[in-house]
């Protein structure tokens, strides 16, 4: 696998999660027939939404990952508390959505600098899966760094173990694919999850698109496994409805991965924010270099 391939991969998984994003935000918390009745197939990226944003505008899912991203970049490796310390400085940046979990780690970070509470059965949502893709870019060849520094920044805000494995199962198929491995290893990771966590098991499919993270992974791999091109991948995500901001952004993330940036549809990467997609573009080989340092 060349260098340039490598980052054709890259580059697609991070822009495509903020494509999927961007594209899901739209019908985010709607259910597949009121999608249906209100736009037939939603497959443009237009804004609005609960959150009634501006077309190409993305939200928590895109701007925490640049957040850990960028934390990486600036210490030139791992620094937990400069993940959390820029996690408080996106909170008070009055962002369009925060996750009850994430703020409430965030609070307490901010407030006494603890960098992980107790386990809980209620922090298995999807809001430290969704912000993982820099840590997996920036130690695609070491698993071990991979596995340590996902679960920091996870624990954070969410504490639990659903939530910790979809993490780190979603992050190595991402890994996988940008790496240049065939489907078969993808597979064998989900098969790892499910003989660990049963419930986890997402055929046959029970169409939940929730914010619990067994119903997002469910819902991503499900997707992902079922499609043939990133925008077919994506369009089915985020027509399932649910939490579709984030099930786009990681079946963006994986499609993208798997695909590479030019199988992602011109009038998406024409519509997303540009200076979201110029950050992405700027962290994405730096985060590769990083990766290929140690
Ligand atoms: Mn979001
Ligand atoms: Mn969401």
């Amino acid at each position: 696998m060349s260098a340039e391939h490598v980052l054709d991969r890259a580059l697609g998984a991070y822009l495509g999660f903020a494509c999927g994003d961007a594209l899901g935000a739209t019908v985010e918390f709607m259910t597949p027939e009121q999608i249906q009745r209100r736009y037939g197939v939603h497959q443009d990226i237009t804004g609005g939404g609960w959150l009634g944003l501006e077309a190409g505008q993305v939200t928590d899912d895109t701007q925490m990952s640049l957040a850990v991203g960028q934390a990486i970049i600036d210490n030139q490796g791992w620094n937990i508390r400069a993940v959390a310390d820029n996690f408080v400085a996106w909170l008070e940046s009055d962002p369009p959505d925060v996750g009850n979990t994430c703020r409430r780690g965030i609070m307490r970070y901010r407030e006494n600098g603890e960098l992980s509470g107790p386990s809980r059965v209620d922090e298995a949502g999807n809001g430290a899966c969704m912000r993982n893709l820099p840590v997996v870019l920036s130690t695609l060849n070491r698993p071990d760094y991979f596995s340590e520094w996902s679960l920091q920044q996870s624990q954070i805000t969410h504490n639990n173990p659903l939530s910790n494995a979809a993490t780190l199962t979603l992050g190595r198929i991402a890994s996988h694919l940008i790496n240049g491995r065939d489907m078969d290893a993808c597979i064998q990771e989900t098969g790892r999850l499910i003989s660990q966590y049963s419930e986890f098991a997402y055929s046959p499919y029970s169409g939940k698109a929730s914010g619990y993270i067994v119903d997002t992974v469910q819902t991503v791999l499900h997707y992902f496994f079922c499609s043939d091109s990133f925008e077919s991948c994506l369009i089915a995500t985020v027509n399932q409805g649910g939490d579709a901001d984030t099930t786009g952004a990681l079946a963006g993330m994986l499609a993208g991965a798997k695909y590479g940036v030019q199988q992602i549809p011109g009038r998406w990467l024409k519509q997303l924010d540009p200076q979201i997609a110029t950050q992405i573009r700027k962290q994405t080989p730096e985060l590769i270099r990083l990766a290929g340092l140690r």
